[in-house]
């Protein structure tokens, strides 16, 4: 059984985005207080600035963030916040575009399947295990192991493709 896709689902265009970014802190808090590991305040600023939308966003955007706010924070300093957010699950690093965004669901497996839409540029997670298995037994049948899936999915989402019928 596959888990309902709710969480991980495209959110409306109009929804209480502070609850998200809220969530998002509470169970980074709660994940890394489980697994013993030590969330630092830059830690937390880089999540914060990631989940500013569910959009992903590049290293260095978070960078000019940081230093708007007169953090004065090095490139290295954001790339081992990210690199320690991604080990933990709770950002996730989209090869295509070269940018991050938050996972929903830290807590979950990961499967690595992202939806990802031309007209918002919002993401959502599929995690689907099914579609992993099957990628397993394909790459298994021509000898090759898959250690690592990650697959990138272009489209429109609901509220988008809704925009462009709606248009003459
Ligand atoms: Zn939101
Ligand atoms: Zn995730
Ligand atoms: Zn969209």
């Amino acid at each position: 059984m596959t888990r309902l896709p709710d969480i991980a689902a495209f959110p409306p265009p109009a929804h209480n985005h502070d609850g998200c970014v809220a969530d998002a802190l509470a169970t980074a808090e709660e994940l890394c207080r489980t697994r013993g590991l030590r969330f630092t305040a830059i830690r937390r600023r880089v999540l914060e600035l990631v989940w500013e939308s569910h959009k992903p966003i590049g290293a260095y955007d978070i960078l000019d963030a940081l230093n708007r706010a007169g953090k004065k924070a090095a490139p290295p300093t954001v790339y081992r916040a990210l690199e320690f957010l991604i080990e933990a699950d709770l950002v996730h690093r989209l090869d295509s575009l070269n940018a991050f965004v938050g996972c929903p669901d830290p807590s979950s497996s990961h499967t690595g399947q992202f939806l990802i839409c031309r007209g918002c540029h919002s993401v959502a997670e599929l995690d689907d295990a099914d579609i992993d298995s099957l990628v397993r037994t394909k790459a298994g049948a021509l000898g090759f192991s898959a250690v690592h899936q990650m697959l990138e999915i272009q489209g429109l989402c609901i509220a988008c493709s809704e925009t462009a019928s709606e248009s003459p």
